[in-house]
């Protein structure tokens, strides 16, 4: 239904089916928006229009009202509503229906004409703003209609919409006409009809929209889907002190603490909850006396000022409660829920599944399961494992912060924790390395800023306002409604207990706790207990492939086996010549124009690589350890630059000229297709001798200690079965003398890299001579687009951006093309040899689909960045679960 009917859509018809009040209304499915967006309005509209008209009628039916009466007047809202939600991406439309005979209508109906030329002037605004393409476009300009408000404030004497008289709200409307024709040429539409036309097709434009598309992309939402718009009879949350509005959630979005939570407003608009206009009130009196605390507000003010709904409405408070458990269990999961109090009567205007941090996910999934609410697949399921990164994150070291300067406090909107330097627009977050956004309050438009920035604080704003819902989606540090801070835009200044910082100096934000502290504060790494171990376990027990990780130092092995991994999926032994006096022995092999020569400098090299590599196996006992062989261009080794040059001449006692001459000799116009990988072992296979050696004597060291080593000796980028072979022959033969020469053995593997397309075509030679394949896919992956890994970075966001690729192939496996290379060579390995051991060590074995994808075609193991184990972990285990 969802595909249809848009997430808003299906749970609003959902919930009538289940009893739940919600005003009556109709959807217009996304398949019209997609044959807008395709066709154009006429060809959608024609298709639609009878069904809409009856559609009207059935709501003027239900609700005993007239579209355009003049006693009766039929009033609706028109909002956008997506498959996934897209939380202030669309346009909403809101009294729509209104014109100068309605109004008088309702104001007889309502007694209460404040509230009918508030709501009038707001929709007048609304569509002035959305439909006719009022808004401003760029953030320098002023809202017309916001300008009119301030003139008139200005002419009143007044600082506050509050203070309004309806003869003030009657001029409003006046000069907002006024604008109108001055800007368009045109009268504002009076016709009923028109007006829902108009609204109808700005929802669906909004699609199309830049900050649609921007939260498409960073939510990986498909342009196709298109959204639905629903058309509801109209309920009022401002007709007087009878009537609220509120947002809530029936867990805490933040934690996933158990507990019902929201805010809300008396004599409101939904609008005016979320957009931080109005200093929203708690639910719940639990959550109110919390929130009173963190604001530094007296229970005596907080009762007499900001009461809970629970105190000022408690019969309603009662049924809202009861409504949310009703959803919650209805939908199994937590819900994010909008309503509306309308003279004593609730109305249920929306619920959806709750965005939450990481944190709160995974608490959520397992106390659900723990609750026998959902079983534990589902609960698996239920966590998106590339949002673990957020619990992945570093969190404030707990001495740092017993040592912090705390300047201000707001709510702790979505936790984490955020240190960066001050910036005041969203359009200059990227300004800085890490830059903490600091607003009055966020708006949709702020979006890209919000992303780019470590952290995001709010002078303005409550739990629910757009910066903490996005934040929270997010994943990002969020500081929210921090009354005490103030803001100069103008100036781009901050001031916080008496100090003014300006743009650029740091400071940090608790996302958990609200707090604003000065300056930097240490962070340091989280680790993976609670919830977090419970739903590791879990992943474990429903897991077919093991999660292994691709490690060149014994602390990174250290991390990844406390984080689950079993085993290296890639130790990349490169890296092991730059420390110290490696490097300069990895020259002067490098530099040797002989045989002898470079055995001389590898006989320096081997006691480093055998240290290191014990290192490494002891820190990964009793699991395999995949250590591959050199891989790079020989010229990343040697130096660049005049003065190194120098020094090396000096030190191998040779003239600068021969050093320049043999650098240049290094230079290839295609290194990465170049003297590389197995090429270099197959030229100078001493190389390939020296860590052979360096391995197997390292894991008969560690045997003599008593420790389980378990070396898998790996050969980079081959392409045809003798170069394989070659390296094959040399390694086997180097270990046998090392048996002999020690008089013990150990047991040791040697595979290959499948990196190279034509290594995947012949898989079944390969394999002759491999007892493992470890896929490099940031190889086949370049190999099989013709994409340099180096260059890439120059067209591929804009292949991104005009649709021609849907993802970066780097860093989500190309399933079509390169996964069909890795299918195929998997089939072919294991036709000659069924037990063939085959894993992954791209970049590709730490992202979710990518995993998925591995597990389909029966790899015995993912391989990845320490950091990227859970995620590759259960991303393992729903694989597993879901085929
Ligand atoms: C690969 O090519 O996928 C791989 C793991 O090797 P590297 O990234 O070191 O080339
Ligand atoms: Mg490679």
């Amino acid at each position: 239904m969802k595909e249809l009917l848009g997430g808003k859509g299906a749970n609003l018809a959902e919930m009538n089916l289940i009893g739940v009040p919600v005003p009556p209304g109709f959807t217009i499915t996304t398949e019209v928006c997609t044959i807008f967006n395709e066709q154009g309005k006429d060809a959608a509209f024609s298709i639609i229009k009878k069904e809409v008209e009856d559609s009207v009628a059935q709501i003027e039916k239900l609700t005993n009202t007239k579209f355009g009466d003049k006693e009766n007047p039929c009033l609706v809202s028109v909002r956008s509503g997506a498959r996934a939600s897209m939380p202030g991406m669309m346009d909403t439309i809101l009294n729509l229906g209104l014109n100068d005979q309605a109004v008088e209508g309702i104001t007889i109906k309502s007694g209460n004409p404040r509230f009918v030329w508030d709501s009038y002037r707001r929709f007048v605004q609304m569509y002035g703003d959305v439909v006719l393409g009022l808004k401003p476009v760029n953030k320098e300009d002023i809202d017309p209609f916001e300008e009119i408000i301030e003139h008139l404030k200005e002419e009143k004497g007044i600082t506050s919409d509050q203070d309004f008289t309806t003869d003030d709200l009657k001029t409003l409307v006046a000069r907002f006409k006024d604008a109108v024709k001055s800007k368009t040429g045109h009268d504002f539409p009076t016709d009923p009809w028109e007006q829902l036309w108009g609204a109808v097709g700005a929802v669906f434009e909004s699609w199309m929209n830049d900050r649609a598309i921007l939260y498409r992309k960073l939510e990986n939402i498909p342009a196709e889907w298109g959204t639905a718009v629903n058309v509801q009879a109209m309920v009022f949350g401002n007709m007087g002190e009878t009537s609220a509005t509120g947002v809530a959630f029936t867990r805490d979005a933040g934690t996933g603490e158990n507990i019902f939570n929201g805010e809300y407003l008396i004599n409101a608009q939904g609008e005016d909850v979320v957009a931080g206009i109005r200093t929203p009130q708690q639910i719940t009196l639990e959550g109110s006396k919390r929130w009173a605390e963190l604001q530094g507000i007296s229970e005596a003010e907080r009762a007499s000022k900001y009461p809970s709904l629970e105190e000022s409405m408690p019969v309603l408070y009662k049924q809202l409660y009861d409504t949310q458990l009703k959803l919650q269990n209805h939908y199994k999961d937590m819900q994010d829920i909008e309503f509306t109090i309308q003279e004593g009567k609730l109305w249920m205007l929306q619920t959806r599944n709750g965005k939450r941090t990481g944190a709160a996910m995974v608490k959520i999934a397992m106390d659900m399961m723990d609750e026998g609410m959902i079983d534990e697949k589902t609960a698996l399921k239920r966590v998106e494992a590339a949002k673990l990164d957020e619990l992945l994150h570093p969190v404030f070291d707990k001495n740092a912060l017993k040592t912090v300067k705390v300047m201000a406090k707001g709510l702790p909107a979505s936790p984490g924790a955020a240190t960066g330097r001050i910036v005041f627009f969203a359009d200059e977050a990227k300004k800085y390395e890490a830059s903490i956004l600091v607003r009055i309050e966020t708006s949709p438009e702020d979006l890209e800023g919000m992303h780019s920035a470590q952290g995001i604080l709010t002078a303005r704003g409550g739990m629910t306002s757009h910066a903490a819902v996005v934040a929270r989606g997010m994943g990002k540090c969020c500081v929210s409604g921090a009354g005490g801070i103030s803001i100069d835009y103008k100036n781009r200044t901050l001031t916080m207990s008496g100090k003014t910082y300006a743009e650029g100096e740091w400071i940090s934000l608790n996302g958990s706790t609200g707090e604003i502290y000065d300056d930097k504060v240490a962070t340091e790494a989280p680790s993976m207990s609670g919830d977090f171990g419970k739903l590791m376990d879990l992943a474990e027990k429903f897991t077919r492939m093991d999660v292994r990780t691709n490690a060149d130092t014994p602390e990174d092995a250290k991390r990844a086996r406390s984080f689950g991994a079993k085993g290296i999926g890639l130790c990349r032994t490169e890296h092991m010549f730059f420390e110290g006096e490696r490097i300069k022995a990895m020259r002067e092999m490098i530099l040797a124009s002989t045989t002898a020569g470079r055995e001389k400098a590898l006989a320096k090299l081997l006691p480093y690589q055998r240290a290191d590599f014990e290192g490494i196996l002891e820190a990964m006992a009793g699991y395999g350890v995949t250590i591959r062989l050199l891989d790079p261009p020989l010229h990343e080794f040697v130096p660049h630059q005049l003065a190194t040059q120098k020094e090396l001449a000096k030190e191998m006692g040779i003239s600068l000229e021969e050093v320049k001459s043999k650098v240049d000799e290094l230079e290839e116009f295609n290194p990465m297709l170049g003297h590389r990988g197995c090429r270099l072992g197959n030229t100078y296979p001493e190389i390939t001798v020296m860590q052979a050696r360096a391995i197997i004597e390292a894991a008969l060291n560690l045997k003599a200690k008593g420790v389980d080593a378990r070396p898998e000796i790996m050969v980079p980028l081959v392409g045809t079965i003798k170069e394989l072979q070659m390296q094959t022959d040399l390694i086997n033969a180097t270990a046998q003398k090392v048996f002999a020469e020690k008089g013990d053995s150990i047991k040791y593997l040697v595979g290959t890299m499948i990196e190279v397309p034509r290594a995947a075509v012949t898989a079944d030679e390969i394999a002759t001579a491999a007892e493992f394949f470890s896929f490099g896919t940031n190889d086949l992956t370049q190999m099989t687009f013709g994409y340099s890994r180096d260059d890439a970075g120059k067209f591929l966001p804009v292949y991104i951006d005009k649709g021609i690729l849907k993802y970066d192939p780097f860093q989500v496996l190309d399933q079509v093309g390169v996964g069909q290379l890795i299918k195929m060579g998997v089939e072919k390995g294991r036709n000659v040899k069924p037990n063939l051991k085959v894993g992954i060590c791209g970049e590709h074995g730490g992202e979710p689909s990518s995993v998925k994808f591995c597990d389909s075609v029966g790899m015995n193991y993912v391989s990845c960045s320490p950091f990227r184990v859970p995620i590759a972990r259960l991303a393992a285990a729903q694989a597993n679960i879901e085929k």
